[in-house]
């Protein structure tokens, strides 16, 4: 893990918090340029924008390739997230080209990193990019375990 990656995770820790405001499910992402310094960044949207793939992964990754310069090509980017990516956003970041996905906590019912599918490390497909996972975990579980507990009003 570097420092880049150590901010980049508190600053998703921050936008997936930012996320239970408007009744979405605490996950943030932020996507990382080939120097390191912080290309985009998103909150899960869901909810908000009632629409089935506005995860924050998806709006993140969109937002950085208009502003990468390489057309949709994140060759070279980082893409850290709260929580391990599912089958969507695992396939979108494999078409995306980063070089990296980090993550945070796993996701046992629906994680496509290295859970229930690994859509990122499948040598059928012509790009893996490498995973580190369990970046911050800890605080992400609990974000997600606090939203889950208020909202079942317990
Ligand atoms: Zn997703």
């Amino acid at each position: 893990m570097t420092p880049d990656t150590d901010a980049a995770m508190g600053r998703a820790l921050e936008l997936a918090a930012a996320a239970q405001e408007w009744g979405d499910t605490p996950i943030g992402a932020v996507v990382l340029g080939p120097d390191g310094a912080v290309l985009a960044e998103a909150a899960n949207e869901r909810e908000k924008r009632g629409d089935p793939t506005a995860h924050a992964e998806v709006l993140a990754l969109r937002a950085a390739a208009r502003v990468h310069g390489d057309g949709w090509r994140l060759t070279g980017c980082t893409l850290v997230v709260t929580l391990e990516p599912c089958t969507m956003c695992a396939g979108a970041s494999v078409l995306a080209r980063v070089d990296r996905v980090v993550y945070g906590a796993e996701d046992p019912k629906a994680g496509a990193a290295g859970s229930l599918w690994d859509v990122v490390r499948d040598r059928r497909l012509n790009h893996r990019p490498e995973v580190t996972a369990g970046i911050r975990a800890e605080e992400s579980a609990t974000l997600l375990r606090a939203f889950f507990r208020a909202q079942r009003g317990l």
